[in-house]
């Protein structure tokens, strides 16, 4: 029988499995390969690492929705393509043959900070690694004679939400003394085109919520208990979390698709390998020719087409062009259920859009089964 492999359980290949309760396929046998049951829904994220969710109630049990629809679940990462033999090799060497293969493995952080072998330097995914070493260290500060610090490298939209997360979390947890810095390469943090206002707004938000902001600087070290800055300031980071920039695996590139200068795998509009017509890639992995940018909101969008795509390709059809929006509604969640609304020019906040931002949430968790129980992550099994 035919086998379609999917590698990753990312946003894009939840769309796929939805899409396969409904419309099951007979004469194809489809494979899942990701290294964890369960997969954390971004939007969720902020609020898990506040404490307003649970990891269950974030997640998505991915082994139980591809028991749902016929689709076997294989717990492992891939780490090797070879083309030539349309064969993903799993880390454990084990091999799995395909005549067609999807991927939705997201990105990781860019590593290039200087770190040892310590827990304080955390990068923001996986996800649930993240999470567990968040609740690690609020438990560690909660036991602590001393003030700890706590420092998020990077101040995009993520490490932004991140560290108005976090500091939402100390301070629910009465840990109000432990400080929180964040660091950015750019003036203002946000960047990465939110408008100037929405950004000068963000400056005095986090300072109202005594987090510290330090602009134009890098991240270049972080040694056990300390971050040590471009520029020559070093400051006290018992927990730092790197949401800085984004890469994609190595071997995406090493097995001879062809990517972007970043490493990315470039897709046609069918979101098709422009090198291999018979791999497909889909969210932060894949490179589109008319996607503006990398984020949850379009790995699922492009879910939708991804799946048509495979549809298509198994049922011999035509492939329909996607044609990804220009831009996106960006909902940040801020402290004391409050959000953030960006749209182009367009912005505004209140607790409106928290509410708002919790409706689109909740109605798109819907749609899938959540972990059974408030079981730790599979990271620490
Ligand atoms: C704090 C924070 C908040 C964010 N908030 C938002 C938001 O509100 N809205 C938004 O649109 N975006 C948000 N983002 C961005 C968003 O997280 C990513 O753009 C999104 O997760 C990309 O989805 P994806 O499906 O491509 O990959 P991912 O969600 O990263 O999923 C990748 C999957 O692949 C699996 N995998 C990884 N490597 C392998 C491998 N080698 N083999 C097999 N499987 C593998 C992983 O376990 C995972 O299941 C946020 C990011 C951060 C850090």
């Amino acid at each position: 029988m035919k086998r379609l492999l999917l590698i990753g359980g990312g946003h894009a290949h939840l769309e796929v499995l939805d899409q396969l309760r409904r419309r099951p396929v007979h004469d194809v046998r489809i494979t899942l390969m990701s290294p964890s049951p369960r997969q954390v829904y971004t939007g969720m994220l902020p609020g898990l690492i506040a404490g307003r969710f649970s990891l269950q109630q974030a997640s998505i049990d991915l082994a139980r929705l591809c028991a749902e629809v016929g689709v076997e679940w294989v717990p492992q990462a891939c780490s090797e393509l070879d083309l030539k033999h349309r064969t993903a090799i799993a880390e454990n060497g084990e091999q799995f043959p395909f005549i067609w293969a999807s991927l939705n493995t997201g990105s990781g952080p860019q590593l290039s900070i200087e770190h040892g072998e310590h827990s304080t330097f955390v990068p923001i995914k996986p996800s649930e690694y993240f999470y567990d070493a968040w609740e690690a260290f609020v438990a560690r500060a909660a036991a602590a004679s001393a003030d700890l610090s706590v420092l998020v490298a990077g101040a995009g939209a993520g490490g932004t939400e991140l560290v108005l997360a976090m500091r939402d979390r100390l301070d629910g947890a009465g840990l109000s003394k432990v400080s929180t810095t964040l660091v950015g390469s750019d003036e203002r943090p946000l960047s990465g085109g939110f408008p100037t206002k929405l950004r000068k707004s963000m400056v005095s938000l986090l300072r109202r919520h005594k987090i510290d902001y330090i602009p134009a600087r890098r991240v270049i070290s972080v040694s056990e208990g300390f971050a040590q800055l471009d520029g020559g300031t070093r400051l006290p980071a018992n927990f730092c979390a790197l949401a800085a920039g984004a890469s994609p695996s190595p071997w995406l590139a090493d097995s001879g698709l062809a990517t972007d200068n970043a490493g990315y795998v470039r897709v046609d509009r069918y979101l098709r390998s422009v090198s291999h017509d018979f791999v497909f890639a889909a969210g932060d992995v894949s490179a589109h020719p008319d996607q503006p940018g990398k984020s949850g909101v379009y790995a699922v969008r492009a879910g939708q087409a991804l799946t048509e795509s495979l549809y298509d390709t198994m049922g011999s059809r035509p492939l329909k062009a996607w044609k990804p929006q220009k831009r996106t509604l960006y909902l940040i969640t801020l402290p004391a259920k409050r959000a953030m609304l960006s749209w182009g020019p367009l912005w505004a906040s209140g607790a409106w859009a928290y509410l708002w931002k919790q409706y689109i949430d909740t109605r798109y968790m819907k749609r899938f089964p959540h972990p059974a129980s408030n079981q730790q992550s599979s990271f620490h099994e």
